[in-house]
């Protein structure tokens, strides 16, 4: 018998938010790239290397020695101690096994933190602009997303004076993502120890540390954390961080989060309920990747950081567009602000980075990520995870494109 898939009623959490715009823009180049286009394709989220070998067999052997069982629901003892080893050499966060969460990407470890805390009329501050998906996963848990503006005059980060006018009586969060995507601005040690002290004088308020792409690091500064520079927030802290962009580890599936026992406890909680344990082959791939020779996590980051600086002169070069060079991380955020209210060659106007990215699709075959996705216009995202001829030829596309505009 054949269900009609419209009569399945949906619950309002799915409903109420929208399949991802990176997803949706990566869907749309790959239906044009099967009508036969060619596409630069800038719109990746994902390292373009693959899997260090050592990893691999580090997977290998685990497979082979038999761990291939679920694992305790909070991950082995070994990654949670390579886990505590990086945190206490690298941020000089001293952290317990039990204040310790692995899932299945650092993706879930936010859902579920969120998922552990919010609850309807509960606010969470989400500085613009954001990824895309920290608005939805605040909605699908019930929550309400605030979302402030942190503009280019403030390099795309939260203030401590803006962050203190968001903070209300609701307030459950504020999500720090430090290397951002979209923009690669990263918090120096002064901007997070204020933030910090605004945190203090609240302590209702509590501080999602997204930090994936921390060791995809290019400024002078160093890397650090909101729990290296003041110790004494760890009771209203989450640090999240992952394997899968530092080891091309996409695939593999294992984040992991840093905080207080009790949240971390009902995190694992739910869990139990919903994955009983990440993947065990990829807890001790992830556990070597960590306690491992550093290399090829050093090679990459050299890469990116020339395809940073060849994207960020060959954009800056063109008449209409300006970008802020990234700290971290593999994106860049063009403004393409000097372009708005300019005609296409077909006598369309550009009237926001909606039609601005579109227009560099159809017209450059390029595929970027308008601005709007990451709520703050007018912008566009592109990806350095991709090789230096596609950078190369996908600039001079766009150049081409923003000439022709009248
Ligand atoms: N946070 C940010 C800012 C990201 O860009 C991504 C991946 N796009 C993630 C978290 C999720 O990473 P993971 O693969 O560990 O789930």
């Amino acid at each position: 018998m054949e269900i009609a898939l419209s009569n399945i009623k949906l619950a309002s959490r799915v409903t109420s938010i929208r399949v991802s715009p990176s997803t949706a823009a990566a869907q749309k180049v790959r239906d044009l790239q099967a009508e036969g286009r060619r596409i630069l394709n800038l719109t990746v989220g994902e390292p373009d290397f693959d899997t260090p070998d050592h990893i691999k067999a580090a997977a290998i052997r685990a497979m082979e020695g038999g761990e291939t069982k679920y694992t305790s629901v909070n991950g082995t003892v070994a990654l949670r101690k390579a886990i505590q080893h990086d945190f206490a050499t690298r941020l000089g966060i001293d952290c317990e096994l039990n204040e310790i969460c692995v899932g299945g990407g650092a993706k879930q470890v936010l859902f579920v933190a969120l998922m552990a805390t919010v609850e309807p009329g509960d606010e969470v501050i989400v500085p613009a602009p954001y990824w895309v998906s920290y608005p939805d996963m605040v909605i699908a848990n019930g929550g309400t997303p605030v979302v402030v503006p942190c503009g280019e005059e403030v390099g795309f980060k939260l203030t401590p004076e803006v962050l203190e006018a968001a903070i209300t009586a609701n307030t459950r969060w504020v999500i720090l993502n430090s290397p951002s995507n979209p923009t690669g601005a990263a918090y120096s040690a002064d901007e997070l120890r204020a933030l910090g002290q605004v945190l203090l004088r609240h302590p209702h308020v509590m501080v999602l540390c997204d930090e994936i792409y921390d060791r995809i690091w290019f400024a002078d500064f160093e890397p650090c954390s909101i729990l290296t520079v003041l110790p004494e927030l760890k009771p209203q802290a989450l640090v999240v961080n992952g394997v899968s962009k530092s080891y091309a580890m996409t695939g593999w599936r294992i984040g992991y989060g840093v905080g207080p026992v009790a949240l971390i406890d009902a995190i694992n909680k739910l869990q139990s309920q919903m994955s009983s344990c990440p993947s065990s082959i990829s807890q001790a791939a992830a556990a070597a990747a960590l306690t491992s020779d550093q290399h090829s996590v050093e090679e990459a980051v050299a890469v990116y950081r020339q395809r940073r600086d060849r994207a960020h002169a060959l954009i800056n070069a063109i008449p209409g567009l300006s970008c802020r060079l990234p700290d971290g991380a593999f994106y860049l955020y063009p403004s393409c602000a000097g372009l708005i209210g300019k005609k296409t060659p077909d006598g369309r106007t550009i009237r926001n980075d909606l039609d601005f990215s579109l227009y560099l699709l159809e017209a450059a075959g390029v595929a970027s990520v308008h601005g709007g996705a990451y709520g703050l216009e007018p912008y566009f995202r592109i990806s350095t995870a991709t090789s230096m001829e596609i950078i190369d030829a996908a600039c001079a596309a766009i150049a081409r494109a923003c000439e022709a505009l009248d």
